[in-house]
């Protein structure tokens, strides 16, 4: 029987969202309240493992776009996510969520470094376990870091926290006559070029058939929604009902 509910998932969450109205940084009310929906679900038994952006203090490739090398831009990048990750671990535990923070790169005095075993461990013990410091590489995104370590941790699904309900035949913010797909499949994603996440990020949950959910995650409730399986967001498979 298949379950009601996903049992591990794992959410990422971009430095975009954390910004809320702001054009830089963290908006406080804004983490205080994705903490309070990640508590909801923790206090359900799920266990929730969180891949966190860095994208609202410093991109690499936008900095390298101003003529920094872009590896060394990526290093800043991957340190913004540690920033981001430090504040939503703070936001969980003043809820009394046990939280850990797993860096890929390794930052003794500040986090766990990644073992792929040790955060299996924390999610059976019920912990909130947050990766930082994306993969660990450049020239990668947090959304390759999210599918990477999804599959790693043997999660349920990709919960992808948007300020969008789904994803759209084209932009909804600029054009008001866009639909939004109910189910689309990753090569759909892949050859229209949806804005969904990179195509690296795409193609490894299509290759290792992770699905991916696509929700808008600033409505309250929304993340709970999602957990319990109700039909909201986009989903995306390799076998869609309506490809
Ligand atoms: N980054 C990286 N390798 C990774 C993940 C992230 O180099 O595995 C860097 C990259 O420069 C990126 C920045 O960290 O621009 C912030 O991550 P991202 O843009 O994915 O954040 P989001 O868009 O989710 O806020």
């Amino acid at each position: 029987m298949t379950p009601s509910r996903y049992r591990r998932i794992l959410l990422k969450i971009s430095g975009e969202m954390l910004a809320g109205t702001q054009a830089y940084g963290i908006q406080p009310d804004i983490l205080h309240t994705l903490a309070e929906e990640i508590s909801e679900v923790v206090k359900m038994e799920v266990e929730v493992a969180l891949v966190i952006g860095g994208g609202n203090i410093f991109r690499g490739i936008a900095a390298s776009a101003t003529g920094m090398e872009r590896a060394s831009a990526d290093y800043m990048g991957m340190l913004a996510t540690m920033l981001n990750a430090l504040a939503l671990q703070n936001a969980l535990e003043k809820r009394e969520i046990t939280t850990r923070v797993l860096s890929a790169i390794e930052m003794r005095q500040l986090a766990e470094g990644y073992i792929r075993r040790r955060a299996i461990r924390h999610l059976e013990k019920k912990r909130v376990v947050i990766f930082a410091a994306g993969t660990g590489n450049p020239y990668f995104t947090t959304d390759t870091a999210a599918a990477l370590r999804a599959m790693e941790i043997g999660a349920d699904v990709i919960l992808k926290g948007t300020k969008v309900n789904g994803i759209y035949d084209s932009d909804p913010v600029t054009n008001p006559k866009a639909t939004m797909f109910e189910e689309v499949s990753f090569l759909t994603v892949l050859n229209k070029r949806l804005k969904v996440m990179d195509s690296t990020a795409i193609t490894l949950c299509m290759d290792n058939k992770l699905p991916l959910i696509v929700f808008n995650l600033s409505e309250t409730g929304n993340l709970k929604r999602v957990v319990n399986k109700e039909k909201i967001g986009t989903l995306v498979t390799t076998t869609p009902k309506h490809p």
